[in-house]
């Protein structure tokens, strides 16, 4: 259609003649009076000589209340009979917001994802798009009309012409695809908070605005439980480099823009269903240090990475496993010529942290480890896609490669392994997952002792401040499989098994310390998951246990992930202790820590939870004095 592609000035004004798509969510269009209210600011913005697609989500809670009433005939109801219930909701808005747009002049068509083509694969409840059929859409915006479409579903392309959903929060990926499939010039998404903002406004009311945030940023903090954008909405416009801003609908705020990256010239076909991977990472200059058995209390991590942090020492991936008994282990990363003083405070703080261990157990003790390497897959395209954690397991299970310590992120997941590996690691993986970095995988270790980041990945100043958001995610439950035989492959198994049931997982970690039984090494691998999906989750374990000669799965559902998020923590030594020593002080224990180098997740009792996201906050000084009040 040949749409002119402008640049959104920071107040979200746009110049003549450009194509934006609209997005208003449940509570924007939740009365007639909120519809009509987004009829006029539509009006406004084709007055204004833009053309219009708006994507529009259910009425209000209405989606939530057709979940109940399926929950009420079923406690685990067909998946493609959901889609066809839960689709009903954005019909109803579609057809309303046409009619108000038309008693106000305004041509206006509504159509529902079929009408529109857009294209899923057939996984009910969470489909991705494939692919977006513009003609009809072109010919109705031709025409003078606004359209309107349904959020959240699509249809496959099979002989069935099955409807489908993208999952819930999905409109915000209906709309980023529709903006990436239409080329048009940005996508605004409307909703009942004035922006991103530093925190969840519900829980922390002084949290505040942002004006930008970037997708890396904004993946994490969607993944880790900020709901305000879907995750896979960020994804779309990372990797279209679409212009993404986050507005009021009640007001004329300019909102949050999400900033992409360079856009990318990249292929329409399979829209969300890219290559999963952008570049395989490595980092040879690494050296691990582990705690086993610290106690299991209030503020050991805290006094630790204090220390740490107080000889300027800069900290990449932290782990705390579950503990056994009353204690933890607790491990990190430093770069080589940090080793010696980063064990050095490891073993001078070590008699202080063990006050208290009782008697049974082994004394607490000190292992460095420095001939080791972290290889890391990275790439917005594994978002959801547990399929690809778990491949680059069994890639590096069929390399012979043992995995030391494992941490994940949205965007990423790294592994710690033997130096002597890394050379074989990386082949394997650029080869699985086509990765054409042939200057790193050639010969690795003798380019550079440092990973070329990927080069997507915007580079923080050293002003950048350390956190951006803070997110809770009350949605989690931990499992842990005990006693699992210490050799290459396990891992990847075990992943595997959770991702043919599309269980995605987030925080593993693996435990430092080695059980012997029976005559054979074992460890401990705990994880997170989303609590629809732990009884799935733990019955697909529980069954394989005996075969792989692992121990007993325990659950734990009482708990609470928060987590803080910010590219810019690579510079600041001793942002994790911060975040730490916050929850120290209020005797809140962490039960697990996980890290990525752009955020810190702590695995917290779920009494605890909002607590720890306030206190949190707080001490990174993300409040300020305005306070933002949410209609509902
Ligand atoms: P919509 O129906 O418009 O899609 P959602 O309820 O899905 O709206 O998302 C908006 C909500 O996201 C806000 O009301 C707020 O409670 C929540 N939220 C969580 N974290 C954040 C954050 N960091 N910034 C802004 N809103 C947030
Ligand atoms: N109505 C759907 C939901 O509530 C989709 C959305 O609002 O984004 O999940
Ligand atoms: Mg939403």
């Amino acid at each position: 259609m040949g749409w002119s592609r402008i640049c959104p000035s920071q107040h979200g004004e746009s110049r003549v003649m450009a194509l934006i798509v609209q997005k208003y969510g449940g509570t924007s269009v939740g009365s007639v009076e909120r519809i009509q209210a987004v009829a006029q600011r539509v009006v406004q913005t084709v007055k204004a000589g833009n053309s219009l697609v708006v994507v529009v989500s259910a009425m209000g809670k209405t989606t939530d209340g057709l979940v109940k009433l399926a929950n009420e005939l079923s406690p685990n109801p067909n998946r493609r009979e959901m889609d066809m219930l839960l689709s009903t909701g954005e019909q109803v808005s579609i057809a309303l917001l046409s009619m108000a747009l038309q008693a106000l002049g305004q041509p206006a068509i509504s159509l529902t994802g079929a009408q529109v083509g857009i294209v899923t694969e057939t996984a009910h409840t969470r489909a991705r798009i494939l692919q977006i059929k513009t003609e009809r859409l072109e010919r109705h915006l031709k025409e003078g009309n606004v359209v309107v479409v349904a959020g959240f579903q699509g249809i496959t392309d099979t002989d069935d012409l099955e409807i489908t959903t993208l999952g819930r929060g999905g409109s915000d990926t209906s709309a980023v695809a529709l903006a990436a499939a239409l080329h048009a010039s940005f996508c605004e998404i409307y909703t009942d908070v004035p922006g991103i903002l530093t925190t969840d406004p519900r829980l922390v009311p002084d949290a505040q605005l942002m004006a930008e945030i970037t997708c890396d940023e904004m993946l994490e903090l969607a993944s880790l439980g900020a709901k305000v954008l879907h995750p896979r909405a960020v994804e779309i416009a990372r990797n279209y480099g679409m212009p993404l801003v986050v507005r009021s609908s009640w007001t004329e705020e300019p909102g949050t823009w999400v900033v992409s990256p360079m856009p990318q010239v990249r292929s329409l076909e399979g829209l969300e269903l890219v290559h999963p991977v952008d570049g395989v990472e490595f980092d040879t200059d690494q050296a691990k240090v582990s705690l086993l058995r610290v106690p299991d209390r209030p503020g050991v991590a805290a006094r630790l990475f204090g220390e740490i942090a107080s000889q300027n020492l800069n900290v990449d991936l932290i782990i705390q496993s579950i503990h056994e008994s009353n204690t933890n282990d607790i491990a990190f990363t430093v770069t080589r010529t940090s080793l010696k003083q980063a064990e050095a405070v490891a073993s001078a703080i070590l008699p202080a942290l063990s006050v208290g261990i009782t008697p049974l157990d082994r004394d607490a003790e000190v292992m460095v480890e420095d001939q080791i390497a972290k290889v890391a897959i990275a790439g917005a395209g594994m978002i959801g896609r547990p399929g690809v954690a778990a491949q680059m397991f069994s890639t590096l299970a069929a390399a012979g490669v043992n995995i030391r310590m494992i941490s994940t992120s949205e965007v990423k997941v790294s592994c710690v392994i033997d130096q002597s590996d890394c050379d074989r690691a990386i082949a394997a993986l650029c080869k699985t997952f086509s990765v054409n970095t042939s200057a790193v995988s050639d010969q690795p270790s003798a380019i550079s002792h440092q990973s070329p980041k990927a080069l997507n990945t915007p580079h923080p100043s050293p002003l950048t401040p350390p956190v951006r958001g803070v997110a809770l995610d009350l949605n989690q439950a931990r499992l842990a499989i005990r006693h699992i035989p210490d050799r290459p492959g396990m891992a990847a198994e075990l992943f595997q098994l959770l991702a043919h049931q599309n269980i995605s997982v987030d925080m593993i970690i693996q435990s430092q310390r080695c059980r012997v039984i029976n005559g054979s090494t074992t460890r401990d691998i705990a994880f997170t998951v989303g609590q629809l999906d732990a009884d799935m989750a733990c019955a697909v374990l529980q069954k394989a246990a005996p075969d792989l000669g692992c121990g007993e799965i325990v659950v734990d559902r009482e708990i609470a992930k928060v987590s803080i998020v910010g590219s810019g923590m690579v510079h600041q030594p001793g942002t994790a202790a911060r975040m730490f020593e916050a929850l120290a002080q209020h005797k809140i224990n962490i039960q697990m820590i996980a890290t990525s180098e752009i955020k810190v997740s702590c695995v917290v009792a779920r009494e605890d939870g909002i607590t720890a996201l306030r206190l949190i906050h707080e001490a990174f000084g993300l409040s300020g004095i305005q306070q933002t009040q949410v209609s509902t």
